[in-house]
């Protein structure tokens, strides 16, 4: 048994997934390193030090520059990067579809540029796991199509059914590599990924699909595209119920501490987001009490640290001044030390929940949370 589910209070689930690498207690906050490494010059040893369990890097990213073949050579991605806890690694097909120079989408996969070079690159569901499997993460996602929110239900239709497809190719190419002699890592695990846009009829017929594959872990794509939250949790309203309570749930790009509340309440218990990193890049942190710009005049003379009694080794040691002339001094360590607390804020939130959840107090936890951080210092 891969996935324990140890409590659930409503919806929600608190739950242990075991894998190779290490068991990931959930729910999860993954922390987002696009090209093996945490934007914002953050270090695998400043991960284990901000309690990330989970690391996630990006498949097209690693493909395009320095290469997935050099880093099976060189014995993968856990080594590479010297990090032994569990890795998620998307398909690409997310930023094949939205950054590179595309594109002719057929039944075989994706022809596209290289946003690097402009070379040309041909990707389908067996390249994406071809090159998960080369990176050798702990857990590989299927390639699919991530439809635009807003997209006409006849695209999104034609569009799903081409992901299943691809699907039950991503499953029989990834049993074929896990059985080869010199695959980095034979347990390496697929996830499926349910799209269908806003159409939540499409969702749930999707969702009862790729359930039959019986796969270890179900993620919920397409969302946090364009949609108002209102959608995105109607959505996961709709569809959650009809992927496996007994597996990992995994709602992709997702997003505020708002946002994952809401949807742990729906019963998600993977999540990841570029915002804890990409805020903190721009002097933006996280507090129980709000988010601050730290550009903001007002903490020119405040000595306090960003958030009082956080344990991170930003609050630990250091104040909003001098982070604030750090990051109007464009020194790279004001930008390191903000990432370094909102993902500590994230990780710390997601421990938090689990607790309320062992507790059987999620509901209460999430209410006062909501309560504090919309009230403001
Ligand atoms: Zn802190």
């Amino acid at each position: 048994m891969k996935y324990e589910l140890l409590k659930t209070e409503g919806k929600a689930k608190r739950g242990r997934f075991h894998t190779v690498h290490g068991t990931i207690e959930t729910p999860v906050f993954m922390n987002v390193g696009t090209v093996a490494a945490i934007k914002g010059a953050v270090s695998t040893d400043d991960l284990r030090e901000i309690k990330c369990q989970v690391e996630l890097s990006n498949t097209y990213h690693l493909h395009v520059r320095t290469g997935d073949k050099l880093i099976k050579e060189l014995g993968g991605l856990h080594k590479f990067m010297a990090w032994d806890r569990p890795i998620l690694t998307d398909s690409g097909g997310f930023q094949v579809f939205s950054l590179a120079g595309i594109r002719k989408i057929k039944e075989e996969g994706v022809t596209f540029n290289s946003h690097i070079d402009g070379r040309k690159i041909f990707m389908g569901p067996e390249e994406s796991m071809q090159i998960q499997s080369n990176l050798g993460s702990t857990i590989a996602m299927a390639f699919d199509e991530c439809p635009p929110a807003l997209a006409e239900r006849k695209y999104v239709e034609d569009s799903v059914a081409r992901t299943t497809r691809w699907l039950y190719r991503c499953k029989e190419e990834m049993d074929r590599l896990n059985s080869l002699p010199d695959t980095i890592n034979k347990e390496q695990l697929l996830f499926g990924i349910n799209q269908g846009a806003v159409y939540n009829d499409i969702r749930i017929e999707h969702a009862k699909r790729i359930s039959e594959l019986d796969l270890p872990g179900y993620a919920v794509g397409g969302l946090a595209v364009g949609e108002s939250h209102e959608q995105m949790y109607d959505v996961l309203d709709h569809v959650v119920p009809y992927l496996p309570q007994n597996k990992p749930t995994y709602l992709m790009g997702v997003g505020t501490p708002a946002n994952i509340l809401e949807a742990v309440e729906r019963g998600v218990d993977f999540f990841d987001c570029v915002y804890p990193s990409r805020n903190g890049r721009h002097g933006h942190v996280y507090t129980n009490h709000g988010k601050l710009n730290l550009f903001n005049q007002k903490f020119e003379k405040d000595m306090r640290p960003i958030e009082e009694g956080c344990g991170c080794p930003t609050c630990r040691t250091y104040s909003r001044a001098y982070v604030r002339h750090l990051l109007k001094a464009k020194e790279m360590l004001g930008m390191r030390l903000c990432v370094l607390h909102n993902l500590y804020f994230y990780n710390t939130m997601m421990e938090e929940i689990r607790n309320s959840l062992d507790a059987g107090e999620f509901a209460s936890y999430k209410a006062r949370k909501l309560a504090t951080m919309e009230a403001g210092e």
